[in-house]
Formats: structure tokens, C-alpha cells, sequence
């Protein structure tokens, strides 16, 4: 009997840390070896109820070197092979799906995702390198538990908006829908639910993440408009479809009282909770969040 388990591939949001084209003053401690700053590369989890068999939450585009730097998801024994059953996907955003093209290569395992992200997928011909008869695509049902590698999974939607390479017009920033979604995760009576991307904390949201051990959940920005206020860009976190953590309307509030251990995952470049010691690192610990690390293991 194995104990779930998730193991933190990425924490970072879209663009890793450091994002490539990026001074902001955040960056710029990464850029110089501060030693306040780690690198982060860009988010997925990993999960396995047994130690063998492992799911995918998301495949972003550093896949490869997550890999490499995860022993439990290498290949063992037989001259090909890998412990990756399954990848689930929240969404169709770059640095939700750009991973799958690294798990070419005749790999058989499933994608899990709801009807409207396979659709994108099979818009995209790219993706088609996963051959059908060897990467199966299974449609998901919305609040439908569905079982894989020993756990039971369902997905649900959280309040988002399309990709930013779909938007048309000015998008709704936080509808309920099939194309940004949360995963709620048991196994051996214990409870991961993973939302990398919210726009706002709605009471079943809530409810969701008062039942669960472990909620990993969006701490993308620390306040709306630091992206403007720091020149890295002209949007606000809202309008990117991302609650911020900080203020009246922002996460910490919203999630404050639960009795879940509480991560932040999927955390943009611009945000000083990357910083060790940082006024804003320090709020969110005293509030009880972890901010996550590229390799934590969590134990539910
Ligand atoms: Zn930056």
C-alpha cells in the first residue's frame, strides 16, 4: 500500500523564473545570483497513489528538464518505458499543453481533459506527433469522478477565462467553463486539490477546498497591478483571468480559515513572495501558505 504523493515538477507561472526577456526587479535578483531568489521553471505536478504509476497535472514546456530532475518519472528496467500513465489538463494555456510534444515517441498513456481542451488540442495538428493508436485522448466530464493509476479524479471548472491565443475581443475574465478547470484528487482517504488558475473564490470553490488535505491554489500575482506598476506589462492580474493574493478581493483573504495546508503554485515572475524574507513572503506565511518550490514533495 503506497501513500499519494505529489511531487512539485514546476511552480512558476507562464514564462518561468526568470522569465527570459525579463528585468523586473524580481528577475533581477535571479539574473544576478541572489541567493534570496531560486529559479522556478513553469507549473505541473505529479501525482501517484502506489510510487509506480504516476499522473501528469498539466505538461508545460519544461517538461524534459522536470524530468530529468524527478528520478520517480525516469524510465526503469525494459529498454523503453516510463511511469507517466496519464496527463490531466487544466486548461489549454502554452504553459498548460506545450509538454505534451515532449511525450512523443510512442509512449502509450491518456489524456485526461474536458471535451472543449480536447477540441483546442485537435485544432492544434501539432499535437497529432501523439499518435491516436498510442496516446488515447479520454473526454471528462465536469464534478464526474473519474479513476486513473489507483486514484480517483474529477475535474472542476474554476472561474477563468479562454487562452490568451483565443481571446477575440475583450474576453469574460472569470466565467465557469470547460477551458480552465481545477483537479480534485483522492486516494487512500486523502484529498490534493490543485487550482493553478482562478479568477475569484466562489462558494463552492470554497466548499471544495474546506473538504480537501492539500490545496495548491493560483498565487500568480501578489497584488492586480504589480505587472503594470513594475513596466513589465500593460494588464492587470484580473484581466489575465488570475484573483490577485493580496487585498480585500485577493486569495489570502478568500482562503483564510481553511483548515487545508495551503500552497501557492503557479507564480509569475513579477511576484515578491519569490523572495526570500520579502515583506510579502513573510505575509503569506504568517496567513499559514507555503510558497511552492520547484521538487517539493507533499504528502497529503
Ligand atoms: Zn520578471
Amino acid at each position: 500500500m503506497g501513500r499519494l504523493t505529489a511531487v512539485v515538477l514546476g511552480s512558476a507561472a507562464g514564462g518561468g523564473f526568470p522569465q527570459w526577456n525579463c528585468r523586473c526587479p524580481v528577475c533581477r535578483l535571479a539574473w544576478e545570483g541572489d541567493s534570496r531568489v531560486r529559479a522556478r521553471s513553469q507549473a505541473s505536478l505529479a501525482a501517484s497513489a502506489d510510487g509506480d504509476r504516476w499522473v501528469l497535472l498539466n505538461a508545460s514546456p519544461d517538461l524534459r528538464a522536470q524530468l530529468a530532475a524527478t528520478p520517480q518519472l525516469q524510465p526503469h528496467g525494459g529498454v523503453r518505458g516510463s511511469p507517466i500513465d496519464a496527463v490531466v489538463l487544466t486548461g489549454t494555456e502554452v504553459d498548460q499543453i506545450a509538454g505534451l510534444l515532449h511525450l512523443r515517441e510512442r509512449h502509450p498513456f491518456t489524456v485526461y481533459a474536458t471535451e472543449a481542451t480536447l477540441a483546442i488540442l485537435a485544432d492544434n495538428t501539432i499535437f497529432g506527433v501523439l499518435a491516436d493508436d498510442v496516446v488515447k485522448r479520454e473526454a471528462v466530464v465536469l464534478d464526474r469522478p473519474f479513476s486513473v493509476a489507483g486514484m480517483e479524479i474529477e475535474l472542476f471548472a474554476a472561474p477563468g477565462k479562454v487562452p490568451l491565443y483565443l481571446e477575440q475581443g475583450e474576453p469574460q475574465t472569470a466565467e465557469l467553463s470547460q477551458t480552465n478547470v481545477g483537479v480534485d484528487l483522492r486516494a487512500q482517504g486523502k484529498r490534493l486539490v490543485f487550482v493553478p488558475g482562478a479568477a475569484d473564490v466562489t462558494p463552492a470553490l470554497r466548499a471544495r477546498l474546506e473538504n480537501a488535505d492539500v490545496a495548491m491554489f493560483d498565487g500568480t500575482l501578489f497584488t492586480d497591478d504589480e505587472m503594470i506598476r513594475n513596466g513589465s506589462g500593460l494588464k492587470t492580474g484580473r484581466r489575465m483571468g488570475h484573483m490577485p493574493i493580496d487585498g480585500e478581493d485577493g486569495s489570502l483573504q478568500a482562503l483564510s480559515g481553511l483548515s487545508a495546508r495551503r500552497y501557492y503554485i503557479h507564480i509569475n515572475n513579477t511576484n515578491p513572495i519569490l523572495i526570500d524574507g520579502s515583506p510579502e513572503r513573510r505575509k503569506v506565511e504568517a496567513a499559514g501558505f507555503t510558497v511552492a518550490e520547484d521538487g517539493m514533495e507533499i504528502a497529503p
